[in-house]
């Protein structure tokens, strides 16, 4: 027996009925032309929670008509910041006021424990009152040297009618990256959230009505990647496409939307690195690294999935990691201690097992876990805290995204080897550093190849700080002034003051 620690099925309240979801188009809450719906049972429980209607092409075409005229008549994108930031802030209030029945749909669709959903809608409110600041500094340059009868100008103006596609794992604080910044930008928007958690997105889209938002602003089209997200991808009326999910997705996407050459923006995949140096403090790595590769079940684009540490260190870092592992609550969501809930689905957790099969075949071995993780009265929807050592760096489970709560260990002897084994991937979205030499940071946080590095620490985040990958986890920032410039275009204008231009016809 592993040892574990397990929260079985608590007496927490399922829903009596699933929630009933529809399309947001133009203003109007519908049902899809042919009536087709599609059913999401909750992963930790097993009962239906929502019964969504299942868009198609008419569906998608439709939001994305009713965006272009809505940004083409200007009741938004002509608004003022002022006026902007007044609603963008009337909709935080708004996500505050909901929080509990929000944080409790997304545990219902997603799997992820109560207390962590609470804390990401708390976030994403936070997201919504920054953006909301955001919107009131708009603002380009003027040239005033250009000569004496020329001044130039650069306007900013909103990019346009933006799709926003969204994944499954942190559904309402994803959309929170996207969706206040192009709002605070002036654009109009085409929502899909994943079919597996289209829930919450619904639900504030009610909040984005209630808070007055003109009718065609955002639309939500709910439905699967084909056919509803390749419409969004590849419509000649979109302007944009900003997307968050797999790698390979991304790509599909890239290339839909090459053809009308709109701007593509993509957050993606990771196989993040922390690499721990014999002269950090190993309790406090060990905490941050059992946070990193547990936190949201490891379904997680910024899990620490990759740990490079000193061989002369190993083994007693792996011991300390084994012995949190085995105390962190794994279990039922709804119960306000656990901290690691369900897979999303039983094809994913198929896909995390084989991973860990494939890696011990091919010669690691397992300090911990490797297995499903059968939670008393809730089934085996879940997966064992699982720690992979005498990992090599060529190895499947060292280079690819596991997406589940599964940590490979890899070892070093110079720091250049542990720069190299660090860069070694496709992918480059956060890396960690653990020293208690600052000079061992900052020569590593200058030398890899990551959007965000942490030294001493683990996914903190901010609004105020950009968020985005290098290599193929993705292109272009989320957050911070990064995250709006995204959704501006930039305009030149050049405006003669003086009383005739020179004539060019002699
Ligand atoms: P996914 O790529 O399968 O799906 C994401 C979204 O794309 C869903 O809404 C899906 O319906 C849609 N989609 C699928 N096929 C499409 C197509 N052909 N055209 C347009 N849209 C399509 O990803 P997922 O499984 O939902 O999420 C997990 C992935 O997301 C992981 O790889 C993870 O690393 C990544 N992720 C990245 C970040 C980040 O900020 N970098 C954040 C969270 C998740």
């Amino acid at each position: 027996m592993q040892d574990l620690t397990i929260i079985p099925a608590s007496n927490a309240a399922l829903p009596d009925a699933p929630m009933r979801l529809k399309h947001w188009i133009g203003g109007a809450w519908v049902d899809s032309a042919d009536g087709a719906t599609s059913v999401r049972f909750s992963p930790a429980h097993g009962v239906p929670v929502s019964v969504a209607a299942k868009g198609g092409q008419i569906e998608a075409e439709a939001g994305i008509a009713a965006a272009r005229a809505a940004f083409d008549i200007g009741a938004w994108s002509r608004t003022s910041g002022k006026d902007r930031a007044i609603l963008l802030l009337r909709v935080a209030d708004l996500i505050d006021r909901d929080r509990a029945a929000i944080a409790r749909q997304e545990v219902l669709e997603s799997g992820k424990p109560i207390t962590q959903a609470m804390a990401e809608i708390e976030g994403a409110a936070d997201i919504w009152r920054y953006a909301a600041a955001l919107a009131r500094t708009l603002h380009g340059d003027s040239h005033n040297s250009l000569g004496p009868d020329m001044l130039g100008l650069v306007l900013k103006e909103p990019i346009g009618v933006v799709s926003l596609i969204t994944p499954w794992n942190f559904p309402f604080l994803i959309i929170s990256q996207k969706l206040p910044f192009a709002l605070a930008a002036g654009c109009t928007a085409v929502v899909k959230p994943s079919e597996l958690t289209p829930g919450t997105t619904v639900m504030l889209g009610k909040l984005l009505a209630e808070a007055g938002l003109p009718d065609g602003v955002v639309n939500i089209v709910l439905g699967y990647g084909e056919p509803v997200g390749a419409v969004l991808s590849s419509d000649p009326r979109v302007d944009m496409v900003s997307f968050t999910g797999s790698t390979a997705v991304g790509k599909r996407i890239s290339a839909a939307a090459s053809a009308t050459l709109k701007k593509v923006s993509l957050e993606l995949g990771g196989k993040n690195p922390q690499v721990i140096f014999p002269d950090a403090d190993l309790d406090q790595a060990a905490d941050a690294i059992a946070f990193g590769v547990y936190f949201n079940a490891g379904e997680c684009c910024n899990a620490g999935s990759r740990i490079i540490v000193h061989e002369s260190v190993a083994a007693a870092l792996v011991e300390k990691i084994t012995v949190l592992s085995r105390r962190v609550p794994f279990g039922d969501p709804l119960d306000p201690r656990t901290q690691v809930g369900a897979i999303i689905s039983p094809e994913h957790l198929a896909k995390i097992d084989a991973y860990v099969r494939g890696a011990v075949a091919a010669g690691a071995r397992l300090a911990l876990g490797g297995a499903a993780l059968d939670v008393g009265g809730l089934g085996a929807q879940f997966y064992q805290p699982t720690i992979v050592t005498d990992v090599r760096p060529e190895m499947e489970i060292a280079r690819e995204e596991v997406f589940g709560p599964v940590l490979s260990v890899l070892t070093f002897r110079t720091a250049d080897e542990a720069i190299q084994l660090a860069n070694d991937a496709a992918y480059g979205l956060s890396a960690g550093v653990w020293s208690s030499d600052v000079s061992t940071c900052l020569d590593f946080m200058r030398r890899v190849r990551a959007g965000t590095v942490w030294t001493n620490t683990w996914m903190d985040g901010f609004a105020e700080l950009p968020f985005g990958g290098f290599k193929q986890s993705g292109q272009g920032r989320e957050l911070g002034r990064y995250g709006l410039e995204e959704f501006l275009e930039v305009k030149t204008v050049q405006m003669r003051i003086g009383q005739t231009r020179g004539a060019w016809v002699a």
